[in-house]
């Protein structure tokens, strides 16, 4: 019994990886809510999407799968906004659980699309072209075309809103960091919305010939993560910066738990902490011990 539980939890733990299609927590609603100046979480309780409100219209980071849409619309709406006054669609990286949705999206609010050059090719071919899992089928979704292609350091700008995108590559060829600044209680904040800084199974970092700049990628990426100021630490996904624990401490009172910067470090040491000791591991199996 217990071995059978354990063997259960071994293949529970795979299927819940990045590379399956589906986790639960992806499509659980989450309330909505207003992180900290003109900044909202409009996300589920395991995919984030943020919205940045201007009198210009408002910008949408990631779009999900298509399950989250109805979510997305709804937290929206819950916070007073109008759906259809998004007019920039942004994702954090090019794959599925972030970007399924856009064409879906894109359609339903003529937002345009703005995407870091090294995922605009995974993203106008629905998938097809990402270097890890352009050929599973559950993890492709429908091609959308980009409006705007960006590069490192690029901004984004909508009414008095103004996002920069950092390229941070290696979880993808384009990963993005969104960072900007806000305002709340006339003090300013600097937001970091980091893009993924994980090593997903099956990952090859050594003589990866679909994507041969991998590793160096990877710690160009914590180069840069390291150098963002970041006061108030977000991310691709709720479980980066602990949204189940903060949120229930966010009260009109005290400090808001959102505001996180060592939190953020240790994020970051941690994850390049992670690839390192992963990086290591493919080198040490690439070698023959013992053979010269
Ligand atoms: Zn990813």
């Amino acid at each position: 019994m217990r071995l059978t539980t354990m063997a259960l939890m071994v293949l529970l733990s795979v299927g819940s990886g990045p590379a399956s299609a589906q986790n639960a927590e992806w499509t659980e609603p989450f309330p909505p809510f207003r992180i900290a100046g003109n900044l909202y979480y409009v996300g589920s309780k395991g995919l984030a999407n943020y919205l940045i409100t201007t009198p210009q219209g408002h910008i949408l980071i990631n779009s999900d799968l298509e399950a989250n849409v109805p979510l997305i619309r709804a937290s929206v709406e819950k916070l007073g906004f109008k759906f259809n006054d998004i007019k920039v669609l942004l994702i954090s990286h090019a794959h599925w659980d972030h970007n399924a949705a856009s064409a879906t999206i894109i359609k339903a609010t003529s937002a345009k699309y703005m995407v870091m050059d090294g995922d605009v090719s995974v993203v106008e071919s629905g998938g097809k072209t990402d270097f890890q899992y352009g050929n599973t089928p559950s993890n492709l979704y429908p091609p959308t075309k980009v409006d705007r292609v960006l590069h490192d350091g690029d901004e984004v700008k909508l009414g008095d809103a103004v996002l920069t995108a950092r390229l941070t590559p290696g979880h993808t060829k384009g990963c993005t960091t969104w960072t900007m600044k806000v305002t709340e209680g006339g003090k300013s904040y600097n937001v970091v919305i980091v893009g993924s800084p994980n090593v997903n199974p099956g990952y090859k970092l050594v003589k990866n010939t679909e994507y041969p700049t991998i590793a160096e990628d990877y710690q160009r990426m914590f180069t840069v993560l390291r150098s963002l100021p970041c006061d108030i630490f977000l991310g691709a996904h709720g479980d980066y910066f602990g949204l189940n624990a903060k949120y229930p401490r966010l009260t009109t009172r005290g400090p808001n738990p959102f505001v996180d910067p060592e939190g953020y470090k240790r994020f970051v040491s941690d994850r390049d902490e992670a690839f390192r000791a992963e990086l290591a591991k493919q080198k040490a199996g690439g070698e023959k011990p013992g053979l010269k």
